[in-house]
């Protein structure tokens, strides 16, 4: 017969080992491990407060005009600053870029998804603050565009690196690095992420005049009237091919050219079947103007048409032509495009933060 001690001693043991079990049960489901997790969390909480919430940058927060403004008192030479591997370094990389934020955006705390670990910091931002960010530092260099780069997890282009987590179907961690390589306003950022052509300088008020000519041929013609003339210099490194326009590829660009195309087969080459041409100083306003007009003339206008514009013939022609070969040559290849190379689905619909390294 076993002591009472022993039994004692062995009812002990097994109710210890049944509720280490059972403790091990808890925390091997998931919701047993959220449970834990939850607990752990809010007694961290509780201790320090901080380490629930994170900061937010949202595209909302960004204050009309230039996204990056040099001379911050706080950012004391604001351009050509490194990635420095360390805590919170999208205060040098994200933060050096766009830095015109609505004052109380800065300070402004939320509670961060429960996905996040409690002891790592985080900054809650979202896809337009992102996408400010590859425009404002993507660079033309070695790298080669190249497509279907969506499988990769760090995306390069020249100087944006962008690394990219799935931690579920709607959390995205990314870690960004980066420098100025331009400064844009918010609102042609918004314009690009619009239909804009994606060019380097702001067409608006000299090849985009009015509203609707980024649908039109005159910033087609007006790359062509470039001389001397290099893509890097003309060009973003990337795009965003969002229109709705038929179903090719580079339909930000076959809106515009179609457009130039209609106006040389109905207009021009019916004005000019029978053509005397004569040499005249090129009127780059002119041509950009009229390949933002009407795709049409009224017949009753066509001996004035031919008569006001035969000198510029020959230079209408070859800019139609080498403008639009010029934007097929840069967006032939899907490495460009921000829809070919980045995961646009998961980071329009994901909550995304940045994470330290
Ligand atoms: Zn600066
Ligand atoms: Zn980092």
């Amino acid at each position: 017969m076993p002591s009472e001690n022993f039994l004692s001693s062995l009812s002990a043991y097994s109710g210890v080992i049944a509720s280490s079990i059972a403790f091990g049960a808890l925390a091997l489901t998931d919701r047993g491990g959220r449970l834990l997790s939850s607990t752990g969390r809010r007694a961290r909480v509780a201790i320090q407060p901080g380490d629930g919430t994170c900061g937010t940058r949202f595209w909302s927060d960004a204050l009309d005009g230039p996204l990056h403004q040099c001379g911050n008192p706080w950012q004391p030479g604001c351009h050509g600053k490194p990635h420095v591997p360390g805590s919170r370094c999208w205060e040098v990389t994200l933060e050096g870029v766009i830095n015109h934020w609505d004052p109380q955006a800065l300070t402004r705390l939320e509670v961060k998804s429960q996905t996040l670990p409690v002891a790592r910091q985080f900054l809650h931002v979202d896809l337009k603050v992102i996408l400010g960010f590859i425009f404002m530092t993507a660079k033309h260099g070695r790298w080669q565009p190249e497509g279907n780069r969506i499988a990769r997890s760090t995306l390069d282009i020249g100087s944006a690196k962008i690394n990219i987590q799935k931690m579920g179907p709607d959390l995205v961690l990314l870690h960004l690095e980066g420098q100025l390589e331009r400064t844009y306003t918010k609102d042609y950022v918004h314009r690009l992420l619009d239909g804009y052509p994606p060019l380097l300088k702001d067409p608006g008020n000299d090849s985009v005049v009015k509203k609707g000519d980024e649908k039109r041929g005159g910033w087609i013609v007006a790359i062509g009237l470039v001389w001397p003339y290099e893509k890097k210099e003309m060009f973003l490194p990337v795009y965003s091919d969002c229109v709705e326009y038929k179903g090719r590829r580079g339909r930000v660009f076959w809106r515009s050219m179609d457009r130039v195309r209609h106006m040389l087969v109905d207009i021009w080459a019916k004005a000019f079947a029978a053509d005397p041409t004569a040499k005249r100083d090129i009127d780059r306003a002119n041509i950009i103007d009229h390949f933002n007009g009407p795709p049409l003339i009224p017949a009753s206008q066509e001996a004035q048409f031919r008569a006001e514009w035969a000198p510029l013939l020959p230079y209408v022609l070859l800019a139609a032509v080498r403008g639009s070969t010029r934007c097929i040559a840069y967006f032939k290849n899907p490495g460009r495009e921000l829809e070919h190379i980045l995961p646009m689905d998961l980071l329009k619909s994901a909550d995304l933060y940045l994470r330290d390294c």
